[in-house]
């Protein structure tokens, strides 16, 4: 299989990152990549998708990584993975990697342990410079049911249709269960046994990066990885919920400048010429004279650290950093001077956050279960809703028509191949029932 063949398949199978990010899969590839790093690290607190995966289908994914390596000329590929989590791969397939080009890579557990500069660090050394990618040091960093993902479509080219998600929070039991895309979630918790919502919100994604779902309008789509439930009080909500101007209001009044959020950034740590403090006084006092202060924002990757961890005065860097990045890129403005990192700050070793000390700062240690069930849930919704943009990149364009009959697994829309996209599939047979500019509706 040459590097384009591989790429065409990945495309039509609508692969794109599924750790959340959402990068479409087939444009990583390339026959500069060297190094393979597969993210097992899962480490948002009560996430356990990637675990269930390796758990279940570690031969399948060593397999892939294979095809992998030998279609893109690649020497290796790791798997990093938390060595508390270790226990979870079968040990006779661990045992058979051994000499081969696929190799377990322990790594701490720490978080943000899966942000792609500090993985790349922990598993190869390497540091990715400033604004860059990691192709760009040789290396392609891919999610694990990513890669499950691409050995369903060279099987038997199989598209993207379903998502597995972890239910968990203030729950009485946390579950992983495999949903079809575009189910609304109000449906999936409700079939999944979860429906009881009074007095609860539910966010999408982690608690230290995911985002509050909308019960009335939001589906499941391709990076659904994560849905936790809890009580609207609880300080995840309440942060989530505060508005912008709210969040810059007590910026300016409460800021010491003690540059403790900065101290303990994990990418400044790693060389990053990021100081969210600045950033913090910047926007909530109006200091617009000094662009850089808001330009370093494309450094940050949202881990959220600052805030959770650092900020004494409870203090929401992370979200004023976050909403600058989303800003720049909005109006397509970069940062020009990013540079190679050229030392580790001596203090990283002793200023990484433990899983541990992170669930206790986030008041969830109440919520953490012995065990997450994988469950089969039989999920069967009468309408489906194939958002058009569930990736970076440019949207899909419905292939489509109202009224024309679709099976599972068909293309139902599609960013041209030349463009930064992917395509989108039914997740279930039926009708065209509506086409607008963010779903395409089909209906059983
Ligand atoms: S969210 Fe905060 S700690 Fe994380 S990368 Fe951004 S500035 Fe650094
Ligand atoms: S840690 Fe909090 S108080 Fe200190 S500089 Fe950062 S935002 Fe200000």
């Amino acid at each position: 299989m040459t590097l384009q063949d591989l790429q065409k398949i990945v495309y039509d199978a609508g692969i794109v990152g599924a750790g959340g990010a959402g990068f479409p899969t087939h444009r990583k590839f390339s026959d500069s990549v060297k190094q393979i790093v597969v993210n097992a690290a899962e480490c948002e607190p009560l996430m356990m998708v990637d675990h269930h995966i390796l758990e279940k289908h570690l031969q399948a994914l060593v397999d892939t990584l294979n095809v992998l390596l030998d279609t893109m000329g690649a020497d290796e590929a790791i798997i990093g993975i938390k060595g508390k989590n270790m226990h979870l791969l079968d040990s006779k397939i661990v045992a058979s990697l051994a000499g081969t080009r696929v190799s377990i890579h322990e790594i701490p557990d720490i978080y943000p342990a899966g942000d792609e500069v500090v993985l790349t660090y922990e598993t190869t050394g390497k540091i990715i410079p400033e604004g860059a990618i990691p192709v760009m040091v040789g290396v392609m960093v891919i999610n694990v049911e990513t890669v499950y993902n691409i050995s369903k479509a060279l099987r038997n080219g199989e598209g993207v249709t379903e998502k597995y998600i972890t239910i968990g929070g203030d729950t009485k039991e946390d579950i992983t269960v495999k949903a079809p895309v575009g189910i609304k979630i109000r449906e999936l918790l409700e079939t999944a046994g979860f429906g009881d919502l009074d007095g609860k919100a539910v966010v999408n994604g982690g608690p230290m990066m995911g985002k509050l779902v909308d019960l009335e309008n939001d589906v499941v789509t391709k990076t659904t990885k994560g849905l936790l439930i809890f009580p609207e009080t609880h300080s995840i909500i309440q942060r989530k919920r505060m508005p912008m101007s709210m969040t810059l209001k007590r910026a300016s009044a409460a800021c010491c400048n003690c540059t403790m959020c900065s101290d303990m950034c994990p990418r400044q740590l790693l060389g990053y010429d990021l100081h969210v403090h600045k950033t913090l006084r910047a926007a909530s006092h109006s200091e617009v004279t000094n662009t850089e202060s808001f330009l370093q924002s494309a450094l940050c990757c949202g881990c959220g650290v600052c805030t959770v961890i650092a900020c004494q005065q409870m203090l929401d860097p992370q979200a004023i950093s976050m909403e600058i990045k989303g800003s720049l890129a909005k109006h397509g403005l970069k940062r020009t001077n990013n540079k190679a990192p050229e030392h580790v700050s001596p203090y990283r070793t002793s200023r990484l956050v433990s899983s541990s000390v992170l669930i206790d700062k986030l008041g969830i240690r109440k919520y953490v279960k012995d065990h997450v069930e994988r469950r089969d849930v039989a999920f069967d919704p009468s309408r489906v809703y194939i958002e058009l943009k569930q990736h970076v990149g440019k949207p899909a364009s419905a292939v489509v028509k109202v009224g024309d009959a679709v099976k599972v697994g068909q293309i139902v829309a599609a960013t041209a191949y030349e463009d930064l996209g992917t395509t989108m599939h039914a997740s279930i047979s039926g009708k065209v029932a509506e086409v607008n500019d963010r779903f395409v509706v089909i209906e059983r």
